[in-house]
């Protein structure tokens, strides 16, 4: 049968080759073991993703976002190429590449179109939950389905009532002989209407004021199932290619085995996923900034105010020369978070600064881009309109933009308070 990485077995062994090997170590001509190059591999990789984007997504990118169709030709191709599914386990098959691996192919993509992105990236976000706390039995039925042919995942948290506060779940999942049985409403799930799997975050334990840490549990629910109902598509602002519907459970029944780690594991899973997940988000923010800084350059080179390029106006060259500054330190941000998590520090304060700061300098160079095209940039024949609407949602999905200055504030804090005592 063919399997995703069959086609992939040179470049998969140098991904995980490389995986085990610490960036900062890999380069022998730096011996002072801290550099800004990436190895041979990651370079190919980085090659691979940015040729994809300018052939396959580039091109499309403006239709699907007119027309909203769920990418599925992309997805197929990119799957073949293994541009999805980088962190699975080798021992189901899969490439177990490193997060700092996955955020340059998510900038890539991002550059192309953050729609586009979003749906493959999504995908992983779904996934997390199971590499990490999946057991090898769990893995291989998922995670492997996964590499048998180019479907998604996606992740099942937000609800109607509960976005930024997750211990306000109400999903609630009671046990009844060896299942579980699933009711209640989930919202603004990517891949919602077209994800084969979803892990879901439900409430197990009845008692209101139980703490989070032990009130969740963690379960992997099969789209197929019975009572599993995903809404309509939602039309929003920007990443219209994006799947995003919300998906109700009525009486859906979870087999023992679906459990992840076990009852009342579910809250940390939920969270420790994001330390895995936001590095690539903030990469595909940096892509997207990166895509604005190019077009808004061309553009002031092009157009002509007062006999010379815009280009030549200080207070325009001003604009251009901060997105470069957003969008190289963002990068070094995203980049840091990748490197700590790949190995082994835990990086929850990195990952937010990297995601925070990603998602308003993706915005910034949105609304700049947009004004160096002056009236054009307001107008959807040009390609910085749709960047504008599709950099909002950085500063929302994957926690919003104050809920990561919460997480850095508290991180801060407690490491100050650690010091004082
Ligand atoms: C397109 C899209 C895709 C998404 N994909 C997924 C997905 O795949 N899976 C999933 O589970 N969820 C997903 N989400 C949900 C997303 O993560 C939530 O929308 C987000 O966490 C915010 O939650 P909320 O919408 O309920 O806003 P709320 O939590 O109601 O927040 C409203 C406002 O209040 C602010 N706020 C809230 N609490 C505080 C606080 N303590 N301090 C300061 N400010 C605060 C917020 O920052 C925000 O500005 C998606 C959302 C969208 C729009």
């Amino acid at each position: 049968m063919f399997r995703q990485v069959s086609k992939l077995t040179v470049f998969k062994q140098s991904v995980r080759h490389f995986s085990k090997t610490p960036l900062a170590c890999s380069a022998g001509k730096y011996p002072n073991g801290f550099n800004f190059e990436l190895n041979d591999t990651q370079k190919e990789i980085q090659e691979l993703a940015r040729k994809f984007v300018r052939e396959e997504i580039i091109p499309v990118a403006a239709e699907h976002d007119r027309t909203g169709k769920y990418p599925w030709e992309i997805i197929k191709k990119a799957w073949a190429l293994g541009l999805t599914n980088n962190h699975i386990p080798a021992h189901v098959g899969g490439m177990e590449g490193s997060v700092f691996d996955g955020c340059l192919v998510a900038e890539e993509l991002g550059y192309g179109c953050t729609g586009i992105m979003t749906a493959l990236e999504a995908s992983g976000l779904g996934q997390t939950p199971v590499v990490l706390a999946g057991n090898k039995e769990q893995q291989k039925k998922y995670l492997g389905r996964l590499l048998e042919e180019p479907i998604v995942a996606a992740y099942g948290v937000t609800e109607p009532g509960a976005g930024s506060d997750v211990n306000g779940v109400k999903t609630k999942a009671v046990k009844k002989g060896k299942e579980w049985i699933l009711n209640g409403q989930k919202m603004w799930i990517t891949n919602g209407g077209v994800a084969n799997w979803y892990f879901v975050l439900a409430r197990t334990n009845p008692d209101p004021k139980a703490p989070a840490s032990n009130a969740f549990t963690g379960f992997i629910v099969e789209r197929e199932w019975e009572g599993v109902n995903p809404g309509r598509k939602e039309i929003n602002m920007g990443q219209r290619a994006s799947d995003t519907r919300g998906i109700t459970f009525e009486d859906v029944r979870i087999p023992e085995e679906n459990i992840l780690i076990g009852e009342g594991a579910g809250f940390k899973i939920a969270m420790m996923t994001f330390d895995k997940t936001r590095p690539p988000v903030a990469a595909g923010a940096v892509g997207l900034a990166r895509r604005c800084l190019d077009e808004a350059t061309r553009y002031a080179l092009e157009r002509k105010t007062f006999g010379v390029p815009i280009a030549a106006h200080q207070a325009v060259s001003f604009l251009l020369a901060d997105m470069a500054i957003g969008v190289d330190t963002a990068r070094l941000s995203y980049q840091k978070a990748a490197w700590e998590t790949d190995n082994g520090i835990k990086n929850t304060l990195q990952a937010s600064i990297a995601k925070c700061y990603a998602a308003d300098v993706a915005n910034k160079c949105a609304t700049d881009a947009v004004q160096v095209f002056g009236g054009n940039g307001f107008n959807s024949e040009y390609p910085v309109e749709k960047l504008m609407r599709d950099a909002k949602i950085y500063q929302i999905y994957e926690g919003t933009a104050q809920i990561q200055r919460l997480i850095v504030s508290r991180e801060i804090i407690g490491r100050a308070k650690q010091q004082l005592s």
